[in-house]
């Protein structure tokens, strides 16, 4: 079989595209992931110039990759946006140590600042802690919610009103089938929103990796050499997201396009399901985007871990010889027209026209109700904290 040809420059292709099959050179795959990201912010006009924005780094591939093209895109583009690095310690010996000394390597590599808010200093307790006294079940829930709080306070510590993390259309993808297998139509369309956050929050969050395929990410990562971390946190995902993944993983490999049309048909689905509900946060809370430092590592089987090794190995992603009969999606991505909405709701909640917002009355962090979500968590653990120092 004759070496493969780049679709767009003739050059030897050393990439297949995951998400349309397209044969690239290693320079038209950076080049055209770019610009895939650049068309995505242009066209849901994420930035203003001048902006000052929070990249919520992990260390791992996904916000590594974000704080890369950040940067590059920044700078190409002239954006003129001011951005720093702001990470969460969320005190996991062994996975958050080593991620953090990943961080601080990018702030050097990408000039710039970094800031690290520990769950230690906001909230008394490290997630190792957490897990001795509630147990491995449900840990999850609690690493989302002080989390999300987590980054909203570190922004603001440095007066920022915009981060953006990197999730990807696989999250994105994921969130959106549990959400229609949970038949929960108001949180499946605040999930598919670019940017989320209002009324809660003074914060805004989005995401401009947003149509990123994950596989891709972890092809630019390698491809840039970028330096990035690849553990995979050591307390266990939430289960249904892991069964969401893997029902999306069987139908890629029938049709790569599959995980784009997920989160198209999500954001469909979104402009059919008004929310007239403002008190806004899309992340999913509790179940979803926020557990485990994000997105990093949340694999099933070790899918990434095994692709890294071969590409390691061989610079070339399994079965990139393969002939496969792709529908040509030629890249038609980001183009879609953003549902852009805040709207919190749980379900008890959706009916709810509008919401009055306070704040907590332990922290004063802006909350619907009388207590923020992470106070009440915590205060159900201090219950049983095991050696009560009074
Ligand atoms: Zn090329
Ligand atoms: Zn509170």
């Amino acid at each position: 079989m004759p070496p493969a040809t780049c679709l767009r420059c003739g050059n030897r292709a050393v990439i297949k595209r995951p998400k349309n099959h397209h044969k690239l050179c290693k320079e038209c795959f950076i080049s055209v992931f770019e610009d895939e990201v650049h068309h995505t912010i242009t066209s849901s006009k994420l930035f203003f110039p001048g902006e000052r924005v929070a990249i919520g780094a992990s260390g791992g591939k996904d916000s590594t990759v974000l704080a890369s093209v950040m940067k590059t895109l920044n700078e190409r583009h002239h954006y003129g946006m001011d951005l720093v690095l702001l990470s969460v310690d969320e005190g996991i010996k062994g996975y958050r140590d080593d991620s953090l000394e990943t961080v601080k390597r990018n702030a050097v590599q990408y000039e710039m600042p970094l800031r690290i808010v520990g769950y230690d200093e906001l909230y008394g307790w490290t997630m190792d802690q957490v897990v001795e006294t509630i147990g491995k079940k449900g840990n999850c829930t609690y690493c989302g919610v002080f989390r999300r709080q987590a980054l909203d306070r570190g922004a603001k510590m440095l007066d920022i009103r915009h981060v953006i993390t990197g999730h990807n259309a696989d999250d994105v993808a994921e969130t959106v089938l549990m959400n229609l297998l949970r038949g929960d139509l108001p949180r499946l369309s605040r999930s598919t929103s670019i940017v989320t956050g209002s009324a809660s929050s003074e914060v805004k969050r989005s995401k401009p990796l947003k149509y990123a395929y994950e596989k891709e990410i972890v092809l630019y990562a390698h491809h840039k050499k970028l330096d990035y971390f690849s553990t995979e946190c050591i307390y266990s995902p939430e289960a249904f997201r892991g069964t969401a993944r893997t029902l999306i993983k069987g139908l890629e490999k029938v049709r790569p396009s599959a995980i784009l049309d997920i989160v198209r048909s999500g954001e469909d689905m979104a402009r059919l399901t008004p929310d007239k509900n403002q008190d806004a946060c899309a992340c999913d809370e509790g179940e979803g985007m926020g557990g485990c430092g994000s997105a990093d590592g949340r694999t099933s089987g070790g899918e990434f871990a095994q692709m890294e090794a071969k590409l390691k190995a061989t610079g070339q992603i399994a079965g990139f010889e393969t002939e496969v009969t792709a529908k040509n999606d030629s890249a038609g991505d980001g183009s879609v027209k953003l549902p852009i909405r805040g709207g919190r709701g749980s379900k008890e909640r959706s009916t709810a026209p509008m919401q009055t917002l306070g704040q907590c009355i332990k922290c004063g962090y802006m909350s619907s109700q009388e207590m923020c979500q992470a106070c009440t968590l915590l205060e159900n653990l201090n219950k049983n904290r095991p050696e009560v120092s009074i």
